[in-house]
């Protein structure tokens, strides 16, 4: 069991980082007793917050863009096996070798085989989400194959033998004194006058990585879009540790989410403009390697697409679900989220944390138990719709969240209790007589709020709900009477 700062991190089971090992209310009541990770997450989510505002607020056609955006996206998931099949055409026409992989182990096991192909036993890895959601760095490392991250939070998070909290920031939680114990203790060679300056610690990690990517053969690379009609793939970056990927080795190996296919180059320049102000709050991003199959003496000279599926197609089957695979990994809704400014990223159990995280990962799982830790998902939220206003591809993350807690609650996903509780509230709200009474009988509920008007205990079932939340208790007056008794008619 890996920990950090000092609270447990309980192993993930099975094959791919899709879930945790515990219901998200268990998870977040731990992290929220951990002050310091609350005061790393608040700080850098409410920094991030304000630079995004002002980052959108400089283009005047924001919302345009992301209408198309989201149009674009709509086009691809209704076009979908046509444009992977053109990918996979011109991919193949232009020097490269396209594999599918219907799930974690199917993929894990191509890129094993890749690899193996080119007797390394060492491999550098620009930063992926596929990847880490197939885990495949584990998978590697148990077969003797060492994969070294090469971006600099993702560095810190394997140094420090701990797990991603962000999508963009991995090692959000962490701060520059911690960083600097995590590379004294974990680099090979560490400098002693190291101090928790930003530019020291990244000097140390230049140095570090430098000696990576000049002995490097292979390079494992996700992929933010690929383009079908050209066979061209795209990588953004801020630190150049792709370029060095993408360019340096004589292999590369890209996987990618089914999902991040776009029609044309064209479609490519609206994503260009959304992407890097909704994550690093930047009008451009410093690095944007794109690469179409292999060029004689430029760059890598065996390239390898890995097409992974994953529970995509599931997602794709669900009318009300599938607009989830429109995410373009921003992270833009995590930073919003007053849920994740609390409990920080590792309490989502997957590596999908955050709002986008609470809907695609149930789904990518296909979860229907209640025993499932992703069950408990959906319901990290206020549905305060934060994340909608600023998703730049119009993701509607609350509505998405309702239909996946009816979900829940109608294969069972969301427990017996709930299951009963919603019925009763259905006879309940059924019927105005019995509703007028409901609401009466709420107001004896007024004595257990005491002189705080908060409701902090109830007895089971409802302790269910006051165990993780206060009620505000139930006003003197209902609606109904006050309405009755403001109106001339009493109606
Ligand atoms: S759901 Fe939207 S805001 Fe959230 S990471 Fe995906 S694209 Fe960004």
């Amino acid at each position: 069991m890996t920990t950090f700062l000092g609270t447990p991190i309980p192993a993930i089971p099975g094959r791919g980082n899709l879930r945790g090992s515990e219901q998200f209310p268990v998870a977040a009541e731990r992290a929220l007793a951990n002050t310091q990770l609350r005061a790393n997450v608040g700080h850098a989510t409410r920094t991030i917050r304000g630079k995004r505002l002002r980052a959108v607020a400089e283009c005047p056609d924001w919302e345009e863009l992301r209408l198309a955006g989201s149009a674009i996206k709509e086009d691809v998931m209704a076009r979908l096996p046509e444009l992977l099949t053109q990918l996979e055409a011109n991919v193949t026409a232009r020097g490269g070798v396209v594999h599918w992989a219907r799930d974690a182990d199917e993929a894990n096991a191509i890129v094993e085989r890749l690899v193996r192909e080119t007797g390394a036993d060492e491999v550098v890895k620009v930063k992926s989400m596929a990847t880490q959601e197939i885990g495949l760095n584990e998978y590697l490392e148990e077969r003797g194959i060492a994969a070294i991250e090469t971006d600099l939070a993702e560095l810190i998070v394997q140094l420090g033998n701990d797990k991603p909290s962000h999508i963009l920031v991995p090692a959000i939680h962490r701060n520059r004194s911690e960083i600097r114990e995590i590379f004294r203790t974990a680099m090979p060679d560490p400098d002693v006058e190291l101090t928790d300056e930003p530019r020291v610690l990244a000097m140390a990690a230049r140095a570090h990585l430098r000696r990576k990517f000049l002995s490097a053969r292979v390079a494992i690379s996700g992929a933010n879009f690929g383009v079908a009609d050209t066979g061209t793939l795209a990588v953004v970056e801020s630190e150049g540790n792709g370029r060095m990927c993408l360019t340096l080795p004589q292999t590369l190996i890209t996987v990618m989410g089914i999902e991040k296919v776009v029609p044309t180059f064209t479609d490519l320049d609206v994503f260009m403009q959304l992407l890097p102000r909704s994550s690093t709050a930047e009008r451009m991003n410093p690095y944007t390697s794109m690469w179409t199959g292999v060029h004689d003496g430029d760059g890598p000279q065996e390239f390898h697409l890995v097409l992974l599926d994953n529970g995509r197609t599931n997602v794709l089957a669900d009318e009300s679900g599938r607009s989830a695979l429109h995410c373009i990994r921003c992270s833009a809704c995590l930073n919003v989220c007053p849920v994740y400014e609390r409990t920080g990223g590792h309490a989502y159990g997957s590596v999908y944390p955050g709002p986008i995280g609470a809907v695609l990962s149930p789904q990518l799982t296909a979860t229907t138990d209640h025993d499932d830790p992703n069950s408990s998902l959906p319901y990290a939220s206020s549905l305060c719709g934060a994340c909608f206003d600023a998703c730049p591809v119009r993701i509607d993350i609350p509505s998405m969240l309702v239909h996946l807690r009816a979900r829940a609650a109608e294969t069972g996903a969301a427990g017996r209790g709930t299951a009963a509780a919603m019925k009763a509230a259905r006879w309940v709200m059924d019927s105005p007589t019995r509703f007028a009474a409901a609401e009466k009988l709420s107001r004896t509920g007024r004595v257990l709020g005491g002189r705080s008007g908060r409701i902090t205990a109830l007895p089971y079932p409802a302790s269910a709900w006051t165990r993780s939340r206060d009620l505000p208790v139930p006003p003197k007056e209902t609606f109904r009477e006050w309405w009755s008794r403001t109106r001339e008619d009493g109606k």
